[in-house]
């Protein structure tokens, strides 16, 4: 069984540019939360508070909050739960690849089947594709959106055509853990889409653009039916009172102004960085997260460990691409500065690497 690999420590002084973390310092009002919060005691499990400032979000009053709002300790532990509960030996979950590495790992346990189905060229959801491959086997279907780690959002257009080819007893999980990163117009939104579609699901995170990571707090959001049956697969009490006070602590006016105006300057970081690598002559895909994807093939662990040996860390998946996070604003360009130094010395990787 391959074993999750986390982004690991930097040997030299450096950048840590391989989790999508948010790279500023945790807010002083959620700092002051989470140390304001006794540990001796377990936390209250109903969160109501929380529970319906999300359901806001997407539209929900209070009062059906509590039933349609599910949280979990990281979206990844909600991701474990509705997989156990939904599909065992025999069945399949359905997903793209390259996506999460988290995904091939979840049936596992359960053993549901992974079933992937190649990303378009683009490296954007074959969603057509994905339709195709849908069996009577199948329980669970995974979109990512925007896509980890090669970066396009599905289309809203896109995703109601795929909608209305997936069978009613079939749960679609769209995971945006990225959500808050998402610029494009065209882009499907949880918010818009949740209350047509009794099947759907939507995770989000506290981990990335909220900068909650080692907290551990995710939710999703979908009918009352689906979250009772992923309840009696989560462990209780697993979403810590100090994650809870982080989370409503952020989610004030003021907390989300300040956040707001950390992501636009990702944002603005990212699309920076985007423009810079295609000038370099590098073929990137649509970045709407908070990282860039460049689909170097069998070049990818070698640029990986260039980066490592200046103290940076990215992602390689090997012979597929390498995925960078928009980090530090420092760091960008050290990041330009590595990949310059590497085209130097591998001039075929501009201009190389399929359609991608
Ligand atoms: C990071 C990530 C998650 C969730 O992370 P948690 O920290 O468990 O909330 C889920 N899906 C994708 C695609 C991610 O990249």
């Amino acid at each position: 069984m391959p074993a999750y690999r986390q982004g690991a420590t930097p040997s030299k002084p450096g950048f840590k540019l391989s989790s999508n973390e948010n790279p500023f310092a945790t807010l002083p009002q959620v700092a002051a939360a989470v140390s304001a919060t006794p540990v001796n005691r377990y936390a209250a499990a109903a969160m109501p508070q929380l529970r319906s400032a999300i359901g806001s979000m997407f539209g929900l009053d209070p009062a059906d909050s509590a039933a349609a709002v599910h949280l979990g300790a990281g979206s990844v532990s909600i991701l474990y739960q509705l997989i156990q509960a939904t599909a065992g030996a025999g069945d399949e979950y359905l997903y793209a690849w390259p996506s999460f590495e988290g995904y091939p790992l979840l049936g596992i346990a359960s053993q549901a089947t992974p079933v992937t189905v190649p990303l378009t060229d683009a490296a954007e959801h074959d969603l057509e594709a994905m339709a195709d491959a849908i069996t009577d086997q199948t329980r669970v279907i995974l979109l990512c959106s925007p896509n980890n780690p090669t970066g396009p959002a599905i289309f809203a257009t896109e995703f109601t055509r795929f909608m209305s080819r997936v069978p009613a007893d079939v749960l679609v999980v769209l995971d945006e853990a990225y959500r808050e990163f998402v610029t494009d117009p065209e882009a499907v939104h949880g918010e818009e889409v949740l209350a047509t579609y009794d099947n759907l699901v939507v995770l989000r995170t506290f981990s990335k653009a909220y900068g909650l990571a080692s907290l551990r707090i995710g939710y999703g959001v979908g009918h009352p039916a689906i979250w009772e049956a992923a309840r009696v697969t989560g462990i209780p009490l697993a979403v810590t009172a100090q994650a809870e006070a982080a989370a409503l602590a952020s989610i004030t006016p003021e907390a989300q102004s300040a956040l707001q105006q950390q992501i636009s300057q990702l944002v603005q970081q990212r699309d920076t960085l985007v423009a810079e690598l295609r000038t370099l002559g590098l073929r990137v895909p649509e970045a709407q997260g908070n990282f860039v994807w460049l689909p170097l093939r069998e070049h990818s662990n070698s640029l990986a460990a260039a980066f490592s040996e200046e103290g940076t860390l990215v992602r390689s998946f090997a012979g597929e691409g390498v995925r960078i996070s928009v980090g530090e604003p420092e760091s960008l360009p050290e990041v330009l500065r590595v990949i310059e130094s590497f085209i130097q010395a591998h001039p075929d990787v501009v201009n190389s690497g399929g359609t991608q």
